[in-house]
């Protein structure tokens, strides 16, 4: 699962955004109602886990003498680019406390990354009431 190769290709890029369906199936699976919590729950698990790891977003890393930072594509909210010493930059970010900050601002660097950041706090938000019957309105 961890190998990077040339896997994009076969869905054109377009592939890279099947946590958007995903995300899509979930609202209607909430909207709808007809969807069990289990739906809902591997639906929101699925986003989550798309928004973390494997969504087209730009990678971001702290690059010298760039105010924006590496413009490569990244896997994920918690993943860098193809470059080996960006790839675990962000978990790094998240593990030393005083740069959580530009972790978060990094999530809304942009409109792909507000939308994947999005996601994820909404399947995250989703699947937690889901798995709660308690925190569910009714
Ligand atoms: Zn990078």
């Amino acid at each position: 699962m961890a190998t990077s190769g040339a896997r994009s290709s076969r869905f054109g890029g377009l592939g890279q955004w099947w946590g958007v369906l995903a995300g899509a199936l979930l609202v209607a699976a909430w909207i709808n109602r007809a969807a069990g919590p289990a739906v809902i729950v591997t639906l929101s698990a699925a986003v989550l886990l798309w928004s973390f790891f494997q969504a087209p977003v730009t990678c971001g890393a702290p690059v010298r003498g760039r105010n924006d930072g590496c413009r490569n594509n990244a896997t994920g909210l918690l993943m860098g680019c193809h470059i080996r010493q960006h790839r675990w930059q962000k978990l790094r970010m998240l593990i030393l406390r005083r740069q959580v900050r530009d972790f978060c601002s990094g999530l809304f660097s942009d409109g792909k990354a507000t939308l994947v950041t999005l996601a994820a706090i909404g399947s995250f938000l989703s699947g937690l009431v889901a798995l709660i019957p308690g925190v569910a309105l009714g």
